[in-house]
């Protein structure tokens, strides 16, 4: 049935209910002019919104609407994790065209139920309006710090460490391959793809190094550009180790067009974390779920990348909408 026929109201109907995760931080969800929700006690509030616009950041015919709606709130999470918190709440704008199909929608909500279930957060409101236009998709979250454990992009001084979570690059590897439209992908792209298509927004990860970090930035851009955002920020010289660059088995394994390397400093959506830290090893160095890069060294702002013997600039190149 197309969305036309359903209505507006129908639709809400359609995707209100098993919106809840965390029922004990709201009052009132979805069906009143303005969700209720409790403030988190001595804590900081963090506020993010984030847009995904149609044959921008995505096509219909590379994702489905399942994936689509868990990555819309993936990335808004990813978000409030870089700031070291953990989300709460969120609501979902949505410009739609009539002559989309209602299972279409529904199946964009099971996605963003999924994730709401996974990371404990609410679905608490939204809106939803038509279009003659793309699909645009927009949600608002709420997450909440700690006031000590709060992580800006402004905290890095000379003598940290510069460490990712996990490894980077497979989005922007799996996007490519996504976009060839082949008919069949090895399993190495499928991990590509899927790295591309759901990313995992690193909250658990971010909670436990804002204990220590010093500072933090998500990577929605490429290393490339989210170095140099740390650098600019804080006012400090960071100077990365290709070598070091953690790159995943898949990417390894896969075929691809260019320089596995590129991918990880200017390709993007990997939604793992940049971050600072004070030069000590710890734990979770040797559980192997961050990798020390480089480090913050004396010397005006900017970011230097080492390659060998040679040092060269590393520029904030990578996908900028205007
Ligand atoms: P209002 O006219 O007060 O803006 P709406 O009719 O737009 O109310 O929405 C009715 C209820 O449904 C509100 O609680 C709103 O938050 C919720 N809602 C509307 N669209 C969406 C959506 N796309 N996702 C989740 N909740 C929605
Ligand atoms: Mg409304």
């Amino acid at each position: 049935m197309a969305i036309r026929e359903l209505g507006e109201f129908g639709l809400i109907d359609a995707i209100g209910d098993n919106t809840i995760f965390r029922p004990e931080s709201v009052v009132v969800g979805i069906g009143d002019d303005a969700a209720v929700i409790r403030p988190p006690k001595d804590k900081l509030e963090l506020f993010a919104t984030d847009m995904l616009v149609e044959n921008v950041h995505f096509t219909c015919d590379t994702i489905r609407p399942r994936d689509l709606g868990y990555k819309t709130i993936a990335v808004n999470l990813s978000d409030i994790a870089a700031m070291g918190g953990r989300p709460t709440q969120v609501v979902i704008s949505m410009a739609l065209r009539p002559d989309l199909d209602t299972s279409f929608v529904t199946e964009m909500y099971q996605g963003m139920k999924d994730i709401c279930r996974q990371f404990g957060v609410n679905l608490v409101g939204g809106d939803t309006v038509s279009t003659k236009g793309p699909i645009v998709l927009n949600c608002a979250v709420l997450g909440e710090v700690e006031s000590q454990h709060l992580q800006k992009r402004s905290g890095a001084s000379v003598g940290d460490w510069v460490a990712v979570t996990n490894t980077v690059g497979d989005s922007a590897a799996g996007c490519e391959l996504l976009l060839k439209k082949k008919a069949s992908y090895t399993e190495a792209e499928k991990k590509l793809i899927t790295a591309h298509v759901t990313p995992c927004p690193q909250v658990e990860l971010a909670e436990r190094l804002a204990c220590y970090a010093t500072s933090m930035n998500d990577v929605s851009d490429g290393l490339a550009s989210e170095s140099n955002e740390l650098a600019k920020a804080s006012g400090v010289r960071i100077r990365i180790d290709k070598a070091k660059i953690p790159l995943s088995r898949a990417m390894t394994d896969a075929s691809l067009d260019k320089d596995k390397i590129d991918y990880a400093l200017y390709g993007g959506e990997d939604y793992q974390l940049i971050f600072t830290m004070p030069p000590i090893r710890t734990q979770e160095l040797i559980d192997n779920e961050i990798t020390v890069i480089g480090e913050v060294v004396e010397g005006d702002a900017g970011v230097f990348l080492a390659d060998g013997n040679q040092t060269v600039r590393l520029l904030p190149k990578g996908y900028q909408h205007f």
